[in-house]
């Protein structure tokens, strides 16, 4: 009888969370931007002083903004929590589902579909300052304006298909393939600081990371030159290298990527106008 009655407390419970999280979410987001999508990025402006959580997960806040990203498979099923004094809410959300599709590469060198033993030390040592140029540990929000396209041109490659490397298997693509002559400007695409500037990394040739705050990062890949160091503060607009072809690639473009910490986003969902020039 107890277990009765505890279930039925918990279910009433339950229903007023429930309508509690449709009359309140007003009382904790000013303003929403973004796609509640598999690859999607949400910013959040909160009431002042309103703390949130996505799935259990406290997300950092600055100046009442706050961001949230998933990634290309990230579970449909999510659920945010806003808090604020004796305030709660749990909203339980829907992710759209993304359908990918399939992209063939020929024509690579072999060592660059299957690396030669002789480049993994290289390799394992550029994951390693990838990762620590990723930590995404700066707490400012560069990016409240919206992102600009970095380049403009024809897409060539889109974010989440399943590539084959000369016929073999590899990790889906998770940038969006710009394709546009060497020597082309690569402009930043938001305000950030630069957190990664290398001209020859096995992969991704000529890469830079530019840190936006709030776990928000954005790479650029394949350069021929690079105009920005490390620690560099940039402005939107700003020129921050040219277009290559280096590392694996087959030909000059700009693979532009976008991570919200370990979640890889899709920079198509984020940026505002048309990439053709
Ligand atoms: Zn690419």
């Amino acid at each position: 009888m107890l277990k009765l009655a505890s279930l039925f407390l918990l279910l009433f419970v339950a229903l007023q969370v429930n309508v509690q999280a449709r009359e309140l979410s007003s009382d904790f987001v000013k303003s929403q931007s973004g796609k509640f999508s598999q690859g999607g990025l949400v910013v959040l402006q909160l009431t002042e002083g309103t703390k949130v959580s996505l799935n259990g997960a406290a997300l950092p806040v600055v100046d009442n903004y706050t961001v949230l990203g998933f990634g290309r498979d990230a579970k449909l099923r999510q659920e945010i929590a806003f808090t604020r004094g004796k305030k709660s809410a749990h909203v339980p959300l829907t992710l759209t589902k993304r359908r990918y599709s399939i992209q063939r590469i020929d024509g690579l060198p072999p060592t660059m579909v299957t690396p030669p033993e002789a480049a993994m030390a290289r390799i394992i040592a550029q994951g390693k300052l990838k990762r620590q140029a990723r930590a995404g540990l700066r707490r400012e929000a560069d990016f409240s304006q919206s992102f600009r396209w970095p380049v403009k041109g024809r897409i060539s490659g889109v974010y989440g298909s399943q590539r084959f490397y000369n016929g073999e298997p590899r990790r889906p693509h998770f940038g969006i393939d710009i394709a546009a002559p060497r020597g082309t400007q690569v402009v930043a695409p938001a305000p950030g600081k630069v957190t990664l500037a290398e001209p020859d990394m096995y992969f991704e040739g000529g890469l830079i990371f530019i840190d936006h705050g709030l776990k928000v990062i954005s790479a650029y890949m394949h350069l021929d030159s690079l105009n920005v160091k490390v620690g560099d503060q940039v402005a939107a607009g700003d020129v921050i290298a040219t277009v290559g072809s280096t590392g694996r690639s087959t030909g000059p473009h700009l693979d532009w990527r976008m991570f919200w910490g370990g979640a890889r986003i899709d920079p198509a969902l984020v940026v505002t106008g048309s990439p053709s020039r």
